[in-house]
């Protein structure tokens, strides 16, 4: 299941289940689009791949118990801010390549 972390790892903004901020790469690593945008250039700092939206889990039970009642959202915050300098030099040879050709 998708860990709905509570924060943008970076610059620590908080990302509550229903942001329409937050952004995710494929290991679930989570960003706020600010910080996607102008400090990452959609290259994840842990493993290179781009970004997608957040899906937003919902908050009623409207099948199955699967909801924000029953799964909630991660409350530990995963705040690992990245050097921009050493991003840029990380980014450089992968954020011209499609994320869906890295
Ligand atoms: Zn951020
Ligand atoms: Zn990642």
């Amino acid at each position: 299941m998708l860990e709905l972390r509570p924060t943008c790892e970076h610059c620590n903004k908080r990302l509550p289940p229903n942001s329409s901020e937050a952004c995710i790469c494929s290991y679930e690593c989570t960003f706020c689009i600010t910080c996607v945008e102008t400090v990452l250039a959609n290259v994840c700092p842990n493993c290179g791949g781009g970004f997608v939206p957040r899906p937003v889990r919902p908050a009623t039970n409207w099948r199955g118990d699967n909801f924000l009642g029953k799964n909630p959202a991660s409350t530990t915050p995963k705040h690992r801010p990245v050097d921009s300098a050493a991003h840029a030099r990380f980014a450089a040879k992968i954020k011209d390549i499609p994320p869906r050709e890295r």
